[in-house]
């Protein structure tokens, strides 16, 4: 069975058969225990009428008398002490019965035959067309004991309801089983449009159309389905967009390392202070270069989802300190004012990480400050579990439409800066990763013109 759809319906067959024997196993039970003693009861009765009525009107002619009650849908067996025997109706397929019981019949005993036959798996008995199924009851004709024999004609009475009965089922199956052919390629169709749409998926066609309308759960199926191909095809995107934006990275500098080093050996007649100018380019664009694939490094050791934080207790205040004072050079050649409001805080985290960002914010703030600005930092306390760290800068800020994106890898505001003011693009991306991972929360304020503030609310103890 190769497909979904042949499973289906031959299980669904399988089904429906197997019920049918195990419903007339079931009924079958039911007859013997129950309709069969009723059935006897009956009948006994009935061959009773037959005798008491002939035994009151002995004048009738008996073959008369019993061949119209054979009509009426009756097997009749009559039988003497001298084995003189007669038959009335349909003839019985087995004439099974022992000498014993027409003694006994026929010394004036009633034979219960019908209750008496033995129950069998497959028939229930009712339909057993044999001498032994009937039921015996003695009869005297002028004086005579006989042994009358007395069982209903199924065929004659219940022929046209067996036919009925037979075609009832025989439709039932029938129309079952075309019902079941349609049905399961209805069950089974979205199946295998889903199948089809991985295909697509994994030919990287993610523009997939699903019935995503249906409430049950191959709709759920399709719904969750058609998510995760748009996330695929969003995640896709975003690598492609990436892969480009790495490119682009380490391209423009090796473009211009190859330009001004073909241009200092090519000619001569370059003068020294030149020279030097094109040397200095040569070694900042290679440090582009090396802080790019540092950061992408760390980016990716950071998207880890495994990645474990080194934690260690330290003080805050003096950690931020230490990152200051190493970029002293920096805002001091910007002739910038830097102001450190720092409580005193011990915080249980990752020391290397957090160094990185308060790196990334303060250089961001030198960087888009002018000359004659001012950077504070601020940490405080915002409750017994968290710390709230602030860096605040007097520059160039951000415009409002540009705040929800800075924090996208390789987003830069002015995309047209100057490489020597710009960086990759990659710094708050990672800061806000840094952050994310401590169990804290980075948030932007800027207004154009005026300044920028980074506010970061950070767990004292990492748990
Ligand atoms: P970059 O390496 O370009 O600085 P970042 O991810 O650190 O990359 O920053 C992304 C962009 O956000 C920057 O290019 C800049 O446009 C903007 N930005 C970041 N910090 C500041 C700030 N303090 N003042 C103004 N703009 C900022």
């Amino acid at each position: 069975m190769k497909t979904l759809y042949l499973r289906f319906v031959f299980i669904t067959i399988a089904i429906i058969l197997s019920s049918g024997i195990i419903a007339f196993f079931l009924s079958n039970i039911y007859y013997q225990m129950f309709l069969k003693p009723v059935n006897d009861e009956k009948i006994t009765q009935f061959a009773k009428n037959i005798a008491t009525f002939y035994e009151q009107n002995p004048e009738t002619p008996i073959q008369d008398y019993l061949n119209n009650i054979s009509h009426l849908g009756f097997q009749i067996y009559l039988v003497n002490k001298q084995q003189e025997e007669a038959f009335y109706g349909e003839s019985f397929r087995n004439q099974n019965l022992t000498p014993q019981v027409i003694q006994s019949v026929l010394a004036g005993n009633t034979y219960h035959g019908v209750a008496q036959f033995p129950p069998g798996l497959f028939v229930t008995g009712f339909f057993d067309n044999e001498l032994s199924n009937t039921i015996g009851v003695p009869l005297t004709i002028k004086g005579q004991p006989h042994a009358l024999f007395v069982r209903p004609d199924v065929v004659k009475q219940f022929g046209e309801m067996r036919i009925f009965f037979a075609i009832l089922v025989s439709l039932m199956v029938a129309i079952s089983i075309l019902l079941i052919l349609l049905g399961t390629r209805y069950i089974v169709k979205p199946i295998t449009t889903l199948t089809e749409a991985t295909k697509k998926i994994a030919s990287g066609n993610y523009g997939i159309q699903l019935n995503v309308q249906r409430s049950d759960e191959i709709g759920k199926l399709a719904r969750h389905f058609s998510k995760m191909a748009s996330s695929l095809a969003r995640l896709e995107a975003m690598r492609q967009e990436f892969v480009s934006n790495v490119s682009h990275e380490i391209q423009s500098p090796l473009a211009s390392i190859q330009g001004f080093s073909q241009t200092l050996q090519s000619d001569q007649q370059i003068p020294p202070e030149t020279r030097q100018r094109y040397l200095k380019i040569i070694e900042q664009e290679s440090k582009r270069i090396s802080q790019v694939s540092k950061q992408l490094l760390t980016l990716a050791s950071l998207d880890k989802e495994e990645r474990a934080l080194e934690k260690s207790t330290f003080n805050l205040a003096e950690q931020i300190k230490q990152a200051v004072f190493m970029l002293q050079w920096n805002w001091q050649e910007k002739d910038l004012a830097i102001e450190l409001d720092l409580s005193e805080i011990q915080i249980h985290a990752d020391q290397k990480l957090l160094h990185q960002v308060w790196t990334n914010l303060l250089t961001n703030s030198i960087k888009f400050t002018e000359s004659g600005g001012t950077i504070s930092v601020v940490v405080k306390p915002i409750s017994k579990k968290e710390v709230q760290i602030l860096f605040k800068d007097t520059g160039i800020g951000i415009p409002t439409e540009e705040l929800s994106s800075i924090f996208d890898r390789f987003y830069k505001v002015d995309k047209a800066r100057k490489r020597e003011v710009s960086g990759s693009g990659l710094g708050l991306s990672i800061s806000k990763k840094i952050i994310e991972l401590h169990g804290g929360r980075i948030q932007v304020e800027s207004e154009l013109g005026r300044g920028t503030s980074f506010i970061i609310q950070l767990p004292i103890t990492l748990l």
